[in-house]
């Protein structure tokens, strides 16, 4: 099975924080690979927009430093990065001040009404609004253009609802791509795949079928070049509010009449609208403590982030539950954090044990478990009860039916296009599905506040974890309460 590469139209995307992290560890690569692959039209061009002032060989040299560093993963015949340079260009602007802009407009306006315009705003979301303003100032915010917001969108409800405000003010939604790079991964699409390609599963997928549904985005790294940041948003704002919301929406919602745009956004929405509030003893915050270990020795989180009295959680681990006939009585155990075990992000969907067993209690008790694994080795995974071979009598063993990507594909079959690269396609395109609408943000905003502000008004502290273990001990006891445990977090 080899996969089709379906040229795009022409366009200009620009990438403001163009010498920034993001740019450098996977804009650049992902857009790098896409030319590999033939996805360029002729004429198509990034520019790199940054303060920094530097001459166009300097950055050329600094996007053939980061291709080699991380563009990994496809070849490319020997001097395509010098092809690929010939369609780079850098313009030294200021999100906030007049460098750049008649050069950026000058630049960007002759071929506005042939081809597409993408700003990409790869800065700090404190420019957003900036930004938006200014391209609107320089006659930049037209009906071709499209711009592509990072995360954090907003800090709370009232800040999401600002910065909704003044993107609006100069875009329609139709032209607002809020990126989460979760959702541009193979194995999301392939959770819509399927659940919606397949009869088998549909019927299953409720409550009277689903004993539980556990989402774990799990990381082995802690907190490095981002301390500042994190520590005033914590793991609740930087992974739930925003990644794990987008998984759980996925795998709860009800079936879009379409695959298109809003009709997925549509029930999304209406599963965020549909979560209950989280009650405090359904919620356990944790914070990583210093690792000892001389092989990989690190700095317990309030090192990590130089602020020995820090109450922020770099774990999190929760109870909820989605109010609406498919998921009554079905809980979704939802945890997320840094320095652990591994780095694993998975949703396990937990089936009822089969209501009765015609082989005995001896011959054990299986039940199925879909696992969907999104990092690494993204793949899925079905855990079937058959006979252990052999003699002995009848006993019961659980098998998994395997489906990785790698293999699925065939020898023949590409590398599957990492999340940016599908997501930058995706805009260039004009295809809004796997990014977050203003009102999903709000409303996933508008479930987070208040627990947030519960936390504050109880001042909790997290409890302390081991790193390298699987959290905070409280988290297991949130499972065991209920007569549950967490799936181990394997790599
Ligand atoms: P970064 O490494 O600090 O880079 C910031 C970029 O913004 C630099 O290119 C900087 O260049 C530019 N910049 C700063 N002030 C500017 C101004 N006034 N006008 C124009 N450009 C300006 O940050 P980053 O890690 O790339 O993150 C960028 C955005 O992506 C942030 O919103 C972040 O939250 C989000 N994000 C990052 C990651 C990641 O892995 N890095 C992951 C998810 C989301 P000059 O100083 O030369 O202007």
């Amino acid at each position: 099975m080899v996969s089709r590469i379906i040229p795009v139209d022409p366009f200009d995307l620009v990438i403001f924080g163009g010498t920034g992290d993001l740019a450098r560890r996977k804009i650049l690569p992902a857009l790098f690979r896409r030319f590999c692959a033939g996805q360029f039209p002729e004429g198509a061009r990034i520019i790199g927009a940054a303060r920094t002032d530097m001459s166009l060989a300097e950055y050329h040299a600094m996007v053939a430093v980061a291709l080699s560093e991380h563009a990994e993963g496809r070849e490319c015949a020997p001097g395509t990065v010098a092809e690929f340079l010939n369609r780079v260009m850098y313009v030294a602007t200021d999100a906030m001040g007049e460098q750049g802009w008649s050069a950026l407009s000058d630049l960007l306006k002759p071929t506005a009404s042939e081809r597409q315009s993408v700003f990409y705003f790869s800065v700090g979301p404190r420019l957003f609004g900036a930004l938006a303003e200014r391209l609107h100032l320089h006659g930049l915010a037209h009906e071709h253009t499209r711009i592509v917001v990072e995360k954090p969108f907003g800090h709370d409800l009232e800040s999401a609802k600002a910065l909704n405000a003044v993107l609006a003010e100069h875009f329609d939604e139709s032209q607002v791509y809020r990126i989460d790079h979760y959702l541009g991964k193979e194995t999301v699409q392939n959770l819509m795949a399927v659940r919606f390609g397949n009869m088998l599963f549909e019927p299953l997928w409720n409550s009277q079928y689903v004993d539980h549904i556990q989402i774990t985005v799990a990381e082995s790294v802690g907190i490095t070049g981002r301390e500042e940041y994190y520590d005033r948003a914590g793991a609740m704002r930087d992974m739930v509010q925003n990644h794990l919301m987008q998984l759980l929406c996925l795998i709860a919602m009800e079936p879009p009449a379409k695959f298109d745009p809003d009709a997925v956004r549509d029930e999304k929405l209406k599963v965020i609208r549909a979560l209950d509030p989280v009650l405090p003893h359904h919620i356990v915050r944790g914070q990583f403590e210093a690792c000892l270990d001389p092989g990989d020795p690190h700095p317990s989180y309030r090192g990590s982030v130089g602020n020995p009295r820090s109450t922020t959680e770099s774990y999190i681990a929760l109870r909820t539950h989605i109010s609406n006939w498919r998921w009554a009585g079905t809980p979704f155990y939802l945890r997320t954090g840094k320095r652990l075990k591994a780095r694993s992000s998975v949703i396990n969907v937990m089936f009822k044990d089969a209501p009765h067993s015609i082989f005995g209690e001896e011959a054990g008790r299986h039940a199925n478990l879909l696992s969907i694994r999104l990092q690494p080795n993204e793949g899925i995974t079905l855990k079937v009860t058959i006979k252990e071979p052999g003699p002995g009598g009848m006993r019961l063993v659980d098998v998994p039916l395997d489906m990785t990507f790698a293999e699925a594909l065939g020898p023949d079959g590409e590398d599957p296009p990492g999340a940016y690269e599908r997501l930058i396609v995706d805009v260039i395109r004009g295809n809004q599905t796997l990014f977050m609408r203003g009102d999903e943000v709000e409303a996933a905003w508008g479930w987070t506040d208040p627990i947030i502000a519960g936390w504050n008004s109880r001042g909790d502290v997290p409890k302390p974890y081991a790193s390298g273990s699987p959290g905070p001990t409280d988290a297991d006891l949130l499972m065991r309460r209920d007569g549950r445990e967490w799936r181990g977090i394997n790599p």
